[in-house]
């Protein structure tokens, strides 16, 4: 493109009617290029206009003359003929004008103007009819002799020659409307359609082949809306390690090629897939609200209270924080008092003037929904990736991107982000056709049911926090902290971190970029706290290793006692914990974090990137005997068991199916 090409704005509003018309070559020679010129000149939509317009005038005179000419109270001979003498000349002007702009478009446009049948019709009406109405001129006023009868006869036939002219007229006024139209909507439409255009408009111009390729290559892809699709089938050839290629499909959720004719073999698990189900749902069942105890308006105090007390409070915005250590200080209630510290901390209570109490009884019940029988997803976990979150929020390049609301939304997105997690994951769900799965349709099951079920709890009277807040506010707040808890499903890694690489490449995430942006940053900041295990110092890195291994494991085991194919690295009689890392952290972990920290810039960078490389090295010098360098394990160490005062545990044991004893995965 040349440097004086005027932006696309601009460009919009001399916009040339497509005629879709012959390529007439690169113009040459002075001639050439006043051709070339006029060309665009007639094809500029408000020539078109304005010719179009003279036409219409010209079509009601005609009207008028076929109108008027039979009525015999006009010219009657005593008026000398007034109406028909005045229409004659006024006929004679517009001919010649049409005649003049059909000289004009056969030089501009040559042979080519002829190849529309409708042009042809048109070109020679004008020009018979100027002949005619000249002759009949010329004739002058005589009235008797044969010049007379003559003069009667060729009026009579341009009659004829001017009905013919009404259609081509009405033709033209048809194709000038669709032209109209069709600028109207390239206006009003998406950007995509200008983009499609201006993209068409380049291609007619260059003239190296694979340019052109280039182009409609991409034109096809912006029309095809698939601009952000990863081919996950690709990514997945790619990777190496069969074992890992086979987790990333089932983690990306991509089809197998099923054999739909095939023999099932699903008869016999039938029975035990029907236990599985009847022992998740009992589990389900006994989360309901009413069983949980309330958090007074006193305790409220307390835990607020609690937070100044915890010796690990200062060291929340630290990316290095030991979430253990801040979850054993805070006497089990680490969730409530985090979130409600950071809260605080952000001046966010105040600022919306939430109900304080209510609150509390809401952020107590989120952590109590959290299944602490879970080896991973467990309340811990949640506090981890809150933490993880505010960390990014804190983040200038990140941070100057939101609203104080949006502040609000991030950090009770990721304290709700896994509730009520049942310790297995999607595929398993769908293949025992669990009540979630059945609810959600198969599509992000576990993350539509976190999210759905926490605003359910949310909306009650005693735990709705959120009043005082303007119906704007709710709705954009309700609607942010969905999109960030959807985001958090694995199916979307690859097309996210591609899609946030291109925005971050050409200067999407500047203060004040659209809301769709900020949010969209907003999604991917919640999904890489959540995955930020290998990201951690290497006694954190380790023991949330065992942690998440311990319940694939958990899962392999109902699997296998179900007759399912057991997932990939989910069989702990194969003891391949460093494969599974390596693969997950140079697949997934690593490139989101180096797109990531871009973003964010430093400390984050040295923060994230340098303590990533170190674990990837560690699993690659020591393999499973990584695991050894462990100094706190915390499977079945109780840190997560009920909360102190006697409570009742709010997780239920796990139903005779589902009970494991926790054992060390290596
Ligand atoms: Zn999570």
């Amino acid at each position: 493109m040349s440097d004086a090409k005027p932006p696309p704005n601009e460009r919009q509003e001399t916009r040339r009617i497509d005629t879709g018309g012959p390529d007439y070559g690169e113009p040459t020679g002075p001639v050439g290029l006043f051709r070339a010129r006029l060309r665009a000149f007639l094809e500029n939509l408000k020539v078109e206009f304005f010719t179009m317009g003279v036409v219409i005038i010209y079509m009601l005179l005609i009207f008028a003359d076929l109108m008027l000419a039979d009525d015999p109270n006009v010219d009657s001979e005593a008026d000398g003929k007034p109406w028909t003498n005045a229409f004659k000349y006024l006929d004679m002007v517009f001919l010649a004008v049409f005649t003049v702009e059909l000289c004009i478009r056969v030089f501009a446009f040559g042979y080519f103007y002829f190849f529309a049948p409708l042009n042809v019709v048109d070109g020679l009406v004008v020009l018979v009819s100027f002949g005619l109405q000249a002759w009949v001129i010329s004739l002058g006023e005589k009235t008797i002799g044969s010049e007379a009868t003559t003069a009667t006869n060729l009026l009579s036939i341009a009659r004829v020659l001017r009905l013919v002219r009404l259609f081509v007229v009405m033709n033209k006024v048809q194709k000038a409307r669709a032209a109209y139209k069709k600028t109207k909507y390239l206006k009003t439409g998406s950007p995509v359609e200008r983009v499609i255009d201006l993209l068409g408009d380049m291609k007619g111009k260059v003239e190296d082949d694979e340019d052109i390729q280039d182009i409609q290559w991409i034109m096809d892809l912006i029309a095809s809306d698939k601009l952000y699709t990863i081919n996950i089938k690709n990514v997945v050839a790619d990777v190496k390690d069969k074992d890992m290629a086979a987790f990333l499909s089932q983690e990306m959720n991509i089809k197998k090629d099923l054999d739909l004719d095939g023999e099932t073999d699903a008869g016999d698990s039938e029975d035990m897939l029907e236990e599985v189900r009847g022992g998740l749902m009992r589990q389900q069942s006994s989360w309901a609200p009413g069983d949980l105890a309330q958090a007074s308006v006193l305790e409220a105090q307390r835990i607020s209270e609690l937070a100044t007390l915890l010796p690990h409070i200062e060291r929340i915005n630290q990316w290095d924080v030991d979430v253990f250590a801040f979850w054993e200080a805070s006497e089990n209630m680490g969730l409530v008092v985090g979130t409600y510290h950071l809260l605080e901390q952000h001046n966010l209570v105040s600022k919306f003037r939430l109900s304080k109490p209510r609150l509390m009884t809401f952020l107590t019940k989120m952590q109590d929904g959290y299944r602490n029988a879970n080896p991973y997803h467990n309340v811990v976990h949640a506090l981890d990736v809150l933490i993880n979150m505010n960390y990014f929020l804190n983040q200038e390049n990140l941070k100057r991107l939101m609203s104080p609301l949006d502040v609000l939304a991030c950090l009770l997105a990721a304290a709700i982000h896994d509730f009520r997690h049942p310790g297995f994951n999607q595929n398993f769900l769908v293949a025992t056709k669990h009540e979630y799965a059945i609810t959600y349709s198969d599509q992000s099951v576990l993350e539509s049911m976190h999210v759905a079920s926490a605003w359910a709890i949310l909306l009650t009277d005693e735990c709705n926090f959120l009043t005082r807040l303007s119906k704007d506010q709710f709705s954009e707040f309700r609607s942010t902290m969905v999109q960030l808890v959807l985001a958090t499903d694995m199916k979307y890694h690859f097309e996210h971190t591609s899609k946030f690489k291109t925005k971050l490449q050409s200067d999407g995430f500047q203060p004040g970029c659209n809301r769709e942006d900020a949010r969209f940053a907003m999604g991917l900041a919640l999904h890489t706290a959540d995955i930020a295990n290998p990201a951690k110092p290497r006694q954190l890195s380790l023991a949330w290793t065992e942690m998440c291994m311990e319940e694939f494991f958990t899962q392999g085991d109902e699997e296998k006692r179900l007759g399912l194919p057991i997932s990939p690295f989910y069989d702990r009689s194969k003891n391949s914990t460093a494969q599974c890392q390596m693969g997950f952290i140079n697949v997934l972990v690593k490139p989101l974090y180096s797109e990531f920290c871009g973003l964010l810039g430093e400390p984050a960078t040295t923060d994230c990137l340098a303590a990533l490389q170190s674990n990837l090295d560690g699993w690659e010098q020591h393999g499973n005997g990584l695991l050894k360098q462990m100094e706190t394990s915390f499977l079945g160490k109780g840190i997560v068991g009920p909360r102190a005062g006697n409570r009742s545990p709010v997780a239920p044991s796990p139903s005779p199916s589902m009970r494991k004893p926790p054992s060390k995965s290596s």
